[in-house]
């Protein structure tokens, strides 16, 4: 977890990052606590380490997903269904017959009647970057619940591609084929990226230390900067999600997702798959397009 120290800490982490921050962080900070910035040249380093707030920035190249409560089963898609013809009696009608009620899901979605696939939920707790956010939740039919940057300090957590994240693309618009990048260009990702953020979160900090309200502070901050949220879906949005968000072979309609965001709906489709294994089978064997 990121901490604030108010001496140096022994961590390897930490000690490196207080190295990146050392010419810009106390000249900020000095005038505040102590009255002159030119006094902080004077300081043998010892005392100016001490004087410090040590800030350890985190950077990550994956994102949590966790599914925290569901009330999801293939039952729930046949019951509503069979209310159509046997009204209330469909609730006990649902494990009488597993092989017609798999015909009835492939039915349903291959002929798209898709409201018998919103009688469940799952919710899913999502840390992820901002631009990754952006995305996730230009899909309205979905409920979102997200920490505040104006009721609390933002934590210094930044994303950051891994070296197995495809780095250049090629194609066109709507359609690219992304390939890994050499080790030059997957280094200068890194230190870009790093140095950029490290900044900003100096910059953010100066703020908050002098006075200025969050909600100012935090736009400073770039899109790497992760949050968190509790997203809950049924399995005709999530299957809306997949079908756009992960690019898959044999897809009716191929999609070509952001590969972050591609990262978050793998693990909501394990879920999925786990949670309502006929449904989500019948989803692929229609091509992955929601009903
Ligand atoms: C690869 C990719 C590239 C993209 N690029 C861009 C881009 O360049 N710019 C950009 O702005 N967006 C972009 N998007 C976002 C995209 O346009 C959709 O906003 C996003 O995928 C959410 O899809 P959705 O509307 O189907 O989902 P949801 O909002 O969850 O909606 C689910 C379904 O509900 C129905 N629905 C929801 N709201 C309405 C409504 N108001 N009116 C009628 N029907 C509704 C529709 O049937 C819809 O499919 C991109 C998405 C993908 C996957």
């Amino acid at each position: 977890m990121p901490t604030r120290h108010g001496c140096v800490a022994n961590s390897t982490s930490v000690i490196s990052i207080l190295h990146g921050h050392l010419w810009r962080l106390p000249i900020a900070r000095y005038p505040q606590r102590h009255g002159s910035a030119a006094k902080l040249a004077d300081q043998p380093p010892d005392l100016l380490v001490d004087r410090l707030w040590l800030v350890e920035i985190e950077f990550r190249s994956d994102i949590t997903v966790e599914l925290v409560r569901a009330n999801a089963s293939d039952a729930d898609v046949v019951f509503a269904a069979r209310v159509s013809t046997v009204g209330e009696q469909s609730l006990e009608d649902v494990d009488a017959d597993p092989q017609r009620s798999s015909g009835l899901i492939n039915y349903l979605m291959r002929d798209r009647h898709g409201s018998p696939f919103e009688h469940n939920s799952m919710t899913f707790f999502v840390k992820a970057p901002i631009f990754v956010w952006r995305e996730h939740m230009r899909h309205r039919i979905a409920s979102y619940n997200e920490e505040s940057g104006r009721y609390r300090e933002l934590l210094p957590v930044f994303y950051v591609p891994g070296h197995d994240r495809p780095l250049i693309q090629s194609g066109k618009p709507g359609a690219y084929e992304f390939h890994p990048g050499t080790a030059e260009q997957y280094d200068l990702v890194d230190s870009a990226i790093k140095d950029s953020c490290t900044s900003a979160y100096a910059a953010y900090m100066n703020m908050l230390e002098a006075g200025v309200a969050r909600e100012v502070a935090r736009m400073v901050l770039p899109v790497t900067i992760f949050s968190s949220a509790y997203v809950t879906m049924n399995a005709r949005s999530l299957m809306n999600f997949l079908s756009l968000r992960r690019k898959v072979e044999g897809s009716h309609f191929p999609s070509y997702p952001q590969r972050e965001i591609e990262m978050v709906a793998e693990v909501y489709e394990d879920h999925f798959a786990r949670l309502m294994p006929i449904t989500h089978a019948t989803f692929i064997a229609n091509g992955r397009v929601a009903p």
